[in-house]
């Protein structure tokens, strides 16, 4: 980030035209593609370049591999699916051996498998930096798809697990895709809006109240904070949780409490996105995360 990601992407947005197969193109974690049958069809990329997303010092190939295929599952779950298959593009640097590609591959094959995600192509090339490309598909029953843009004013808004210090703790490497938590929540809940945290709390729940035309009010004192983010500002800002963040109405949030955390209400988009303070303040939500700033 930091280069105008989002408007760049948003440029993309408005000159991409698609036709009725698309019932959800650029803008969601997947796209969901209307397909015969009774599921329609996810479709999702994501792509991990050295010395932006991981470093080779810090990261062991497996969790290198292991990574690139899990943010794209997460991705997948975002939008309450199943994963179902992946492709994968590398890019080697010469300098790396047998036995390092021997390991990434290990990486990706195990996460594959724990998610029953077959492997059924890919390219491979020589490059400067170690580059990892993925693409998955997956289902979800038709019509079901969980987009950003449900959000409702009264919803709770609600996060499946803690937050932050990702990077400290490792868990941006080593992360399980919340597949069967979205599936949980698919199965027993009107989910109206989800997405996975992958930029931070802050920075990505401006982006769901955005793509559902509403405000958020998040409070300081229920965000659950890891222990390795120690402060909720890390909890607010660290990114790459792998978390999954989501609305439901008051009495189904009641209900799903006993598995995840509600943080807080869904309002008019004219009161914006804030931070509810212990002291009763609001505070604007600044500050998402950007990639080794
Ligand atoms: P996420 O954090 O879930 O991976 P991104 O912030 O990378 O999502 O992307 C936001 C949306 O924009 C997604 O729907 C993604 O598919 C789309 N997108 C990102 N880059 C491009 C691009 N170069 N061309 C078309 N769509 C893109
Ligand atoms: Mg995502």
């Amino acid at each position: 980030m930091g280069f105008g990601e989002f408007e760049r992407i948003a440029q993309i947005r408005k000159k991409t035209k698609t036709n009725a197969r698309v019932l959800l193109g650029i803008g969601d974690d997947a796209a969901v593609i209307r397909i015969a049958g009774r599921k329609d069809l996810l479709f999702t990329t994501d792509m991990l370049i050295e010395n932006q997303h991981f470093r080779l010092k810090d990261a062991t190939a497996y969790e290198i591999g292991r990574k690139a295929l899990a943010v794209n599952v997460s991705d997948i779950a975002a939008m309450g699916g199943v994963p179902t298959e992946a492709v994968v593009a590398v890019g080697l640097p010469r300098r790396l051996t047998a036995r390092f590609v021997d390991q990434l591959y290990s990486g990706i094959q195990d996460l594959a498998r724990r998610f029953h995600v077959n492997l059924v192509g890919g390219d491979t090339n020589l490059s400067e930096r170690l580059v990892l490309s993925v693409a998955m598909i997956g289902e979800v029953e038709r019509g079901k798809a969980l987009r950003r843009s449900g959000a409702r004013v009264g919803d709770y808004v609600m996060v499946s697990g803690k937050l932050g210090g990702s990077y400290a703790s490792r868990k941006h490497l080593n992360f399980i895709p919340r597949v069967r938590e979205a599936r949980y929540l698919t199965k027993n809940f009107h989910v109206h809006a989800m997405m996975d945290i992958s930029d931070g709390l802050a920075s990505d729940s401006k982006r769901l109240a955005e793509e559902s035309g509403v405000g958020i009010l998040i409070e300081e004192n229920r965000v659950p904070v890891s222990r390795a983010a120690k402060t909720v500002f890390h909890a607010l800002t660290d990114g790459e949780d792998f978390e999954l963040l989501f609305t439901l109405s008051e009495k189904e949030a009641r209900r799903a409490a006993k598995r995840f955390h509600i943080i807080g209400r869904v309002v008019p988009r004219a009161q914006g996105v804030k931070l509810l303070m212990k002291d009763g303040s609001r505070t604007l939500l600044e500050g998402g995360f950007e990639h080794f700033k």
